[in-house]
């Protein structure tokens, strides 16, 4: 290790300092670029409340997503997408403490959201290929449990076939809400019948800082998802309700007009962005490949088009201890992405209903996630190609 290390440094492409490789930075639009649109909230005086900023992001995300469907689609942003789950599961007009699949392998936000919407999270299983939560997985499952409803994860960023998931809840009655919270621009909404939701959290593919965003083909969802994230008021002649009186008990998720701005900055460079992030993708998965071959499993499915993540697989527990024992030495960040899995965590113990779940567990056990950013250099991405090798060569 410490020879290559040295070799790269004499090289001249790698100094002792830059040897520290970070996880992921954030693409955040700078300061620059956020002027224009913060000068036009200083003119507009407006600051949230669904401002002309807050509208500009919509329509502009609306045509995105429009151009990749026939169907007319609907979408109201949101402060998070951990608040667009809250609602977006809410909006399915369950009975409380309903059963509601969700996988086993993916951030916490998608079982809080599901705890906080008052349902019961059924943790359930992986595919063993994609590593993402399957119809037929679905099925089993909501055999066993008795389930509603499934939140199915575009987890690592990989998009879902949502005109499966369509044909799945119309076939089952089992309602689908899709939670593609970092899979913008991967992720589109091929159907009428579900929601969708993405999250701009800073880390993911569309940054605003914080932000959400839900989609759907149902224009009456997201209108009753708009009402519910401004405390649940009337807003529209939808209701029975006189405008201005409280429909339901909602919250408040609105999206600030400042977050708007940073996020339609974030559009205007969104291309450019995607395509560095892409190709670094493939690049850094060939050198990885070319040095370690067959060592390494991948999530089967097409690589998103903005990544943010960069998972492998090592093919044991003991291979990824090793692994993380030689980036540690080296200063190369790693993380256990998704660890623990759901079901372990224990203060919500009683709260769940878990399933046998021996594909994700698998998953988790030699699951790696690598340092992943744009301006990652050639010198980097050869430095941790070097460790992993030196890791499942040991
Ligand atoms: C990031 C993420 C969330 C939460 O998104 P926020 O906008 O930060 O609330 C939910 N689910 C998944 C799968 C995520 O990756």
């Amino acid at each position: 290790m410490r020879k290559i290390i040295s070799q790269i440094a004499i090289n001249g492409r790698l100094d002792k300092q830059s040897i520290h490789l970070p996880l992921l930075t954030p693409v955040v639009p700078p300061s620059a670029a956020l002027l224009p649109y913060l000068e036009r909230i200083d003119s507009a005086r407006q600051y949230t409340n669904f401002g002309p900023l807050v509208i500009e992001l919509e329509a502009r995300l609306l045509r995105i997503l429009q151009s990749h469907t026939r169907h007319p689609l609907h979408l109201v942003t949101v402060s998070s997408a951990t608040l667009g789950l809250e609602l977006a599961l809410s909006a399915l007009d369950l009975p409380a403490g309903s059963r509601i699949l969700v996988p086993a392998l993916t951030f916490v936000a998608s079982m809080t959201s599901i705890l906080r919407a008052g349902h019961i999270p059924v943790i359930t299983d992986v595919d063993s290929a994609s590593w993402l939560v399957t119809p037929d997985l679905a099925e089993h499952a909501a055999k066993a449990s008795g389930a509603k409803a499934v939140l199915v994860v575009a987890a690592f960023g990989r998009s879902v076939d949502s005109a499966a998931w369509s044909a799945f809840q119309h076939a089952t009655g089992i309602r689908v809400v899709i939670d593609a919270a970092g899979a913008y621009g991967s992720q589109w909404v091929d159907a009428t019948d579900i929601t969708v939701v993405y999250s701009m959290h800073a880390t993911k593919s569309l940054a605003a800082g914080e932000g959400g965003l839900v989609v759907s083909g149902h224009a009456v969802t997201t209108h009753r998802i708009r009402q519910m994230s401004n405390f649940g008021i009337n807003l529209g002649a939808v209701d029975d309700v006189p405008l201005g009186q409280l429909v339901w008990a909602g919250t408040n998720a609105k999206l600030s007009e400042f977050h708007a701005a940073v996020g339609l900055a974030s559009l205007d460079m969104w291309e450019e962005q995607a395509s560095t992030q892409h190709h670094l993708y493939l690049r850094y998965q060939s050198s990885l490949e070319a040095r370690s071959p067959s060592a390494l499993t991948w999530q089967a499915g097409p690589i998103p088009a903005s990544p943010t993540l960069f998972c492998v697989r090592l093919g044991s527990a003991k291979r990824r201890d090793i692994l993380e024992h030689l980036c540690a030495e080296a200063g190369i960040a790693t993380r256990r992405w998704y660890q623990p899995l759901l079901h372990k965590h224990e203060a919500l113990a009683d709260h769940i209903y878990p399933l046998p779940v021996p594909e994700a567990e698998k998953i988790a056990a030699d699951l790696l996630g690598l340092p992943f950013f744009s301006d990652m250099t050639e010198a980097q991405i050869e430095l941790v190609s070097h460790t992993v090798y030196s890791a499942v060569t040991q």
